[in-house]
């Protein structure tokens, strides 16, 4: 049966695509390189049987909090650990991230009241739903505003609103989810975003797994009529014979198929720092020194903000860290479905990287929970060849799709109101290299969708016009 829309693709992206497509009444067919589908939100019994490992996406606080994802429903539970998050530092208590705002602000103690004014203030859905949707009008034009006012900095600049080292490095492991130095502009609004989103939606987990989320998101488009294809890459557009085709494949391999100039300006799009991940099977939880941080899904190891500050600063120049920023999530805080005590963390590593990191990220963890390599069972570890073996997306294991600089966030992934059309008529693109960037919300998925029911209104002539 010819199909009128191929989705290249089934990550979170391409999955809300082919959702949205099917529901207007298209037949859609969705083909996925890998074997399973899902994207990075696949699950995996990566150390031992049984027990339950995230390969990619963890901790998704997007899938709760994006208007994609809300409308879609997707039929999964999301398990909230009792702390969302956790920072331990050398001397003294780990500071604690809260859901629930008051209780951070008491955390913070003297700067409690700065964190209420900055990231407090940004935990609105309306201002979310705006971000998410960053070409589009503000919902909420005097918050928008003032998110400029806070997000537009440094972290380096915003840090100096709050006065105890505890707030500066707990909002410094938050901004360092950008993979960018942050001494760059934006990087305080990638921290207000990750820390507000603490506090507006939580950071769960997906009970049972990441997969689940994929598995529910291709059970809908079935549930619609759609089609799937696993184990097949696409090399060429020219092989896909449907009048739309919507790529969240990362668009610069389709590069010599569009017109000039727009295939050199995909490959001039920058990638960024890759990444180096870890994960263990443990014969039962990380003994941190502090036994709080036990209660936590997510924890930042990485000390104060100087020292997060010098080793971003350190990878976004391509070396390699000696004592790396590991973003480590004990599953098993919030799931007890996984099997065991499943533990995730990464590094940044310069892209392309293949140095093996397990030593620098295990003395990080050993660094606030001595004993902590007594408890491992088994340990599988993936450099940004294994990631970009994985998934053809992750360029030199760049996770975020590309390089989440300003200049970036604009021209993503080339300069346009509508970077989700491309100059070839029919030809759309939704994944983490489009607006806004990576994460699991499904938002490039979205907006690809609304631009075909909108070009679908147009007079053919004017279809595919940038
Ligand atoms: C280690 C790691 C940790 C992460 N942690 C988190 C986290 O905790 N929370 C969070 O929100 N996000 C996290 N992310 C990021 C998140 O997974 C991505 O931003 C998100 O999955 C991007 O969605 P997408 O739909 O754009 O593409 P992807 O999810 O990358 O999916 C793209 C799909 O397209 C397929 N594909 C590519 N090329 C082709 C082709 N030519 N033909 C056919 N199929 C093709 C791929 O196989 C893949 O299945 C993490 C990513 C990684 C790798």
């Amino acid at each position: 049966m010819a199909h009128d829309v191929t989705v290249v693709g089934s990550g979170p992206n391409g999955l809300v695509a082919a959702i949205l497509l099917a529901r207007s009444g298209r037949r859609v067919l969705l083909v996925e390189a890998a074997g399973t589908f899902g994207g990075g939100l696949r699950s995996a019994e990566l150390t031992l049987p049984g027990v339950v490992h995230d390969v990619c996406a963890t901790v998704v606080p997007m899938a709760l909090a994006s208007p994609a994802m809300r409308a879609l429903r997707p039929d999964v539970e999301f398990a909230h650990p009792p702390v969302a998050a956790a920072h331990p530092l050398d001397d003294g208590p780990a500071v604690l991230l809260h859901r629930d705002l008051e209780r951070t602000v008491a955390e913070l103690g003297p700067d409690g009241r700065a964190w209420r004014a900055t990231v407090g203030t940004s935990a609105h859905q309306d201002l979310i739903d705006t971000l998410l949707s960053p070409l589009g009008l503000p919902r909420a034009p005097l918050r928008a505003a003032r998110f400029g006012l806070y997000g537009a900095p440094p972290a380096t600049a915003l840090a100096r609103l709050f006065r105890t080292g505890r707030a500066r490095a707990a909002f410094a492991g938050m901004a360092a989810h950008s993979m960018i130095d942050l001494r760059l502009p934006i990087t305080a609004g990638y921290g207000l975003v990750l820390a507000s989103l603490v506090h507006l939606a939580g950071w769960p987990v997906v009970r049972g797994g990441s997969g689940r989320l994929a598995d529910a998101l291709v059970a809908a488009f079935r549930e619609l009529g759609g089609e799937t294809v696993a184990g097949h890459r696409v090399r060429s557009l020219r092989e896909l014979d449907s009048p739309t085709v919507v790529l969240d494949a990362e668009p610069v391999q389709f590069a010599a198929d569009f017109p000039e100039p727009y295939g050199r300006r995909l490959r001039s799009f920058r990638h960024g720092p890759g990444v180096f991940k870890l994960d263990w099977a443990l014969d039962g939880p990380v003994p941190w020194r502090d036994p709080e941080v036990a209660r936590a899904g997510t924890v930042h190891l990485g000390g104060s903000l100087e020292e997060i500050v010098t080793s971003e600063a350190e990878t976004f120049r391509g070396r390699h860290s000696p004592r790396p920023f590991v973003l480590l999530v004990q599953p098993y805080a919030a799931d007890p479905t996984r099997g065991g005590h499943p533990l995730y963390a990464y590094c940044h590593v310069p892209n392309g990287s293949t140095r093996d990191m397990t030593a620098e990220i295990e003395a990080q963890i050993e660094r606030f929970a001595p004993g902590f390599r007594d408890r491992i069972l088994a340990r599988h570890a993936m450099n940004t060849a294994d990631l970009a073996a994985h998934n053809a997306n992750y360029v030199g294991g760049d996770i975020g799709g590309g390089l989440a600089t300003l200049g970036q966030f604009v021209k993503r992934p080339v300069w346009s109101l509508t970077p989700w059309r491309t100059p070839l008529p029919g030809v759309y693109l939704c994944s983490a290299s489009t607006p806004p960037g990576g994460s699991v919300h499904g938002m490039g998925g979205w907006q690809a969708a609304r631009l075909i029911a909108h070009d679908a209104r147009r007079p053919a002539r004017l279809r595919g016009q940038a």
